[in-house]
C-alpha cells in the first residue's frame, strides 16, 4: 500500500497562488533518468527553492509518493501559461531514476490518481498527458510505451480494469502519514525554517533566538548558526513560553468547488469520515461521498458562514443628481470627495462639470470597480533581505538568493549581512 507522505513547500513564489478547482490531473515524467533521482529528491528540489521557474504537486517513484503542494495551488507545470493546465489541473511527476522500476512507479501513480479523482470528483477522461496542454512530448515513456507500459495500461490501471497486479482494493486506498523525518540539511536558518512551515522573516526570527535563550542575536551568521543549532538539537526555550507556533498568514478565502479543499482552507478535517459527519449535521442523507452530495455540502457550510457584510447599499437610483446620490448612500457629496471618487473611477481632470457629475453617477450605480491603486513596491523599511523577498513574494531561499545575487553583479554570494544589504539596495534599486 502507498502512502503520502507531506514534504509542504513553504515559499509559494513558484506557483500562481491558490484557486485551483482541480479539474484536471496532468501525468509528467521527470525525464531526470539519474540515479538516486526519485520522489525524495524532487522534493527536496522543490524545497529547496527550485531553481527552474517549475512546480508540481506531488512526486512519484517506486516506492513512495510525495506531496510538495496542496491541491488548490496553481502550480507551473504544464507549460501553458494561464491556461487550464497550469490553473485547473493537479501535477503529478513520475520518477524515471535508472535505479527505479518505472513500472512500479506507474503503478503508484495511478493509485494516486485515482485517490485524487474521488477526492476532487474528477472525471477518467480529465486525467491528462502534459502534452495536452503544451504538445511536449511527456510523459515520454507513457507516450511511447518505450519501457513496457504505455498511456492505455496506465489508465487501464487507474480504471484497476486491466492486468494489474495492485489489488483493487488497495487502487486508492492512500493514506496520509506524517511528514517525512528527513530534514533540511544545509546550514540557512531561513530555508531551515523554512522546510519547517515555520515564518522566517527577521521578527520572528529575533522571537525565536529570544526564546532559545540566545542573547545579542543580530542576524549575523555566527548567531543563525547558533540559532539554527539549538533548534536542530531541540534544545528547550530558555523561557517557558512554550514554542511558538508560525503565524499564519491571511488567506483569501477559498473559492473552488471542491469540498476537500475548502475544508482544508478552513483546517477542517476533510477526511470522507468527517464529511459524513458534517453532511449529516447539515441534513444531507446517506453521504457517500458523490460529486452532488459535495456540492451540497460546500454550499451549505458557505451558506452558513458568518453573514458577509451587507451588500452596497443601492441608493437613490432615480437621481440624475450626483450629490443626492451620494447623500442617498450616506456619503460625503463635497466637491473634494467627489473629486477623490472621481480619480478612483478613472474620471481625470474633475472640476464638477454636469458630464463629469453624470459620468461618476453612473460609474458609482453600476458599480464599476475603481482603479486598483498602485501596488507597493514591498516593504521599504525593513533592514532584511528575506523579509523584502517575502513582502514582494520572491522565493527568499539561500538559493534563489545566490541566483539574484548573481544577476546583480554581487560575486561568490555566501550570505553575508554585507552582501545580503547590498543585495537589498540594488533590488529597491
Ligand atoms: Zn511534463
Amino acid at each position: 500500500m502507498v502512502s503520502i507522505k507531506k514534504q509542504l513547500v513553504a515559499v509559494r513564489s513558484l506557483t500562481s497562488g491558490v484557486g485551483n478547482p482541480c479539474n484536471y490531473i496532468t501525468i509528467h515524467e521527470t525525464a531526470n533518468t539519474v540515479k538516486g533521482a526519485n520522489a525524495q529528491s524532487h522534493a527536496n528540489l522543490q524545497s529547496k527553492g527550485n531553481s527552474r521557474l517549475a512546480s508540481w504537486h506531488y512526486q512519484v517513484d517506486d516506492k513512495e509518493i510525495i506531496q510538495s503542494f496542496l491541491d488548490n495551488v496553481q502550480c507551473w507545470h504544464a507549460g501553458d501559461g494561464q491556461g487550464k493546465g497550469n490553473m485547473e489541473s493537479i501535477a503529478i511527476e513520475i520518477c524515471v531514476n535508472s535505479d527505479g522500476n518505472f513500472k512500479k512507479a506507474v503503478k503508484n501513480a495511478a493509485e494516486l490518481v485515482k485517490y485524487l479523482m474521488k477526492q476532487h470528483s474528477i472525471p477518467i477522461g480529465n486525467v491528462v498527458q502534459h502534452n495536452r496542454w503544451s504538445g511536449k512530448d511527456c510523459p515520454q515513456n507513457l507516450r511511447h510505451g518505450s519501457k513496457g507500459i504505455d498511456w492505455n495500461d496506465f489508465i487501464g490501471l487507474v480504471k484497476g480494469s486491466t492486468g494489474v497486479h495492485v489489488p483493487t482494493q488497495e487502487v486508492g486506498s492512500v493514506v496520509v502519514t506524517k511528514p517525512s523525518s528527513t530534514e533540511y540539511k544545509g546550514n540557512s536558518i531561513v530555508d531551515y525554517l523554512n522546510s519547517k512551515g515555520i515564518d522566517s522573516s527577521t521578527t520572528n526570527r529575533k522571537k525565536l533566538a529570544k526564546e532559545y535563550g540566545i542573547s545579542g542575536y543580530d542576524l549575523s551568521i555566527a548567531k543563525n548558526l547558533e540559532l539554527l543549532n539549538a533548534m536542530r538539537n531541540g534544545k528547550k526555550p530558555a523561557t517557558s513560553t512554550p514554542t511558538p507556533s508560525p503565524e499564519k498568514p491571511k488567506t483569501n478565502e477559498y473559492k473552488g468547488n471542491s469540498i476537500v479543499d475548502y475544508l482544508n482552507s478552513k483546517k477542517i478535517d476533510a477526511s470522507f469520515a468527517n464529511r459524513k459527519k458534517l453532511a449529516n449535521q447539515y441534513g444531507i442523507k446517506n453521504y457517500t461521498g458523490t460529486s452532488a452530495q459535495n456540492t451540497q455540502l460546500l454550499n451549505k457550510m458557505r451558506n452558513g458562514a458568518a453573514p458577509k457584510p451587507t451588500s452596497k447599499p443601492k441608493g437613490d437610483q432615480k437621481t440624475s443628481s450626483i450629490v443626492d446620490y451620494l447623500n442617498s448612500i450616506k456619503d460625503d457629496a463635497s466637491f473634494a470627495n467627489r473629486k477623490k471618487l472621481a480619480n478612483q473611477y478613472g474620471i481625470k481632470n474633475y472640476t464638477g462639470t454636469s458630464a463629469q457629475n453624470t459620468q461618476l453617477l453612473n460609474k458609482m450605480r453600476n458599480g464599476a470597480a475603481p482603479k486598483p491603486t498602485s501596488k507597493p513596491k514591498g516593504d521599504q523599511k525593513t533592514s532584511s533581505i528575506v523579509d523584502y523577498l517575502n513582502s514582494i513574494k520572491v522565493d527568499a531561499s539561500f538559493a534563489n538568493r545566490k541566483k539574484l545575487a548573481a544577476k546583480y553583479g554581487i560575486k561568490n554570494y555566501t550570505g553575508t549581512a554585507s552582501q545580503n544589504n547590498q543585495l537589498l539596495k540594488k533590488m529597491r534599486g
